[in-house]
């Protein structure tokens, strides 16, 4: 049985945090049973571009600094990272955790910020699509790994936890490589399991006090879920938090594939739930994000007709004029190079377009939505 923590947090007070983590770490049978004294922890957060805490995208700097300051006062020293979208060097991590908050969580003596920017090649034996992976050279110098993750919503995958979190264990663009060579939501999936596997999280949190409902995983709204949430288990967690979204879990492909995989068991049969009743803060209504895929006419007509229906029918990615502001993010991070910036404004060619929405994704300025034709809109009935 993996244990599932919920704890009541309504604010980012410093103490009300505190307090619930703490209560979080007892619920899980405290530090002693995940870190020794004198480890060096890496605290994988979710900082996916410039964003304010406020705006719901990034896990809030509070919760990030109240976690680091138990784990300090525990006897552990503390590096917080991750590999945000885009390129990955010293200038763009300086960038993002000054406008993130977390400029004043370090103290250059018990927790740092992470600036190795170096990666290296891993094997993997255990993964089932990553047998070898390219990722962060961070995840070398430390002992444990704890994915702080944030709940929020996401196109391609419905919902970003967890396990989707330690995708920022891949370095930069080579995350953008990794789009490309499985743009199968199926694949994509069992890869992040993969990469989940690999940086192997001893614990995990998830910052559910506010999270992020619809367009996640950047241009949702923040949503008030009054929760932190944690696990030994970073597939059990997510489970649990899917279900607190009041999703169906076999709607989240990362939670289905976890599911197919044996790393969690189906209908919470290998989850001990401790703390707040589950029941008691399943969200009614959350919006799930507007651009689930449906490939209905797959192996139902020929292949060219297929094609054709498809490439009218997919939900695509569209660009607003009056929001963009020509940076070229959306550009440089597609995997596929499928958009071309003309008058700095950017175009798709929606046959190379893998619909990964890491254009949404990225835009700082809620520039691309994702259009879905009526038609589609009909059948998915959403
Ligand atoms: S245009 Fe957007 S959705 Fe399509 S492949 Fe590029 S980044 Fe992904
Ligand atoms: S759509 Fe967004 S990311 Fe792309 S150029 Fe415009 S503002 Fe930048």
């Amino acid at each position: 049985m993996k244990k599932v923590s919920l704890v009541k947090c309504i604010d980012y007070e410093y103490e009300k945090v505190k307090y619930a983590i703490s209560q979080s770490v007892n619920n899980l049978g405290g530090w002693d049973k995940y870190i020794s004294k004198g480890d060096k922890v890496l605290l994988k957060v979710n900082l996916l571009m410039k964003k304010k805490p406020e705006e719901a995208t990034t896990t809030h700097p509070v919760f990030v600094k109240t976690l680091a300051d138990l784990l300090v006062e525990y006897g552990a020293l503390v590096v917080i990272g991750d590999s945000p979208g885009g390129p990955f060097n010293e200038k763009v991590l300086k960038g993002i955790y000054k406008f993130c908050g977390y400029d004043d969580i370090s103290n250059d003596d018990t927790i740092s910020l992470n600036y190795d920017v170096s990666s290296y090649e891993d094997t993997n034996p255990e993964g089932l699509l990553l047998k070898k992976l390219e990722v962060i050279g961070v995840l070398k110098s430390v002992d444990k790994v704890i994915s702080v993750s944030k709940f929020k919503t996401h196109g391609m995958m419905v919902f970003t936890g967890a396990v989707k979190n330690m995708f920022g264990t891949i370095p930069g663009l080579v995350k953008a490589e990794y789009h490309y060579k499985m743009p199968n939501v199926d694949d994509f999936s069992n890869m992040l399991l993969d990469v989940c596997i690999n940086a192997d999280p001893v614990l995990s949190f998830m910052d559910g006090i506010v999270g992020m409902e619809g367009n996640g995983p950047s241009a949702g709204n923040p949503i008030d879920v009054g929760l932190v949430i944690s696990s030994e288990s970073p597939y059990h967690l997510d489970d649990i938090a899917v279900r607190i979204a009041g999703m169906d879990p076999y709607d989240v492909p990362t939670v289905k594939s976890s599911y197919e995989r044996g790393l969690c068991e189906e209908n919470l049969q290998g989850c001990e739930l401790v703390g707040e009743e589950l029941k008691d803060h399943i969200l009614d209504e959350f919006k799930y994000p507007s651009i689930q895929d449906v490939k209905f006419f797959k192996n139902r007509v020929p292949l060219f007709l297929e094609r054709i229906l498809d490439y009218n029918l997919r939900p695509r990615p569209e660009f607003d004029e009056k929001k963009c502001i020509g940076c070229g993010e959306c550009y440089r991070a597609c995997p596929p190079d499928a958009i071309t910036m003309k008058d700095n404004f950017p175009s798709v060619d929606l046959m190379k377009c893998i619909r990964c929405y890491c254009c949404q994704e990225l835009c700082p300025v809620k520039a691309v939505e994702i259009y879905r034709p009526w038609i589609l809109r009909k059948i998915v009935k959403m």
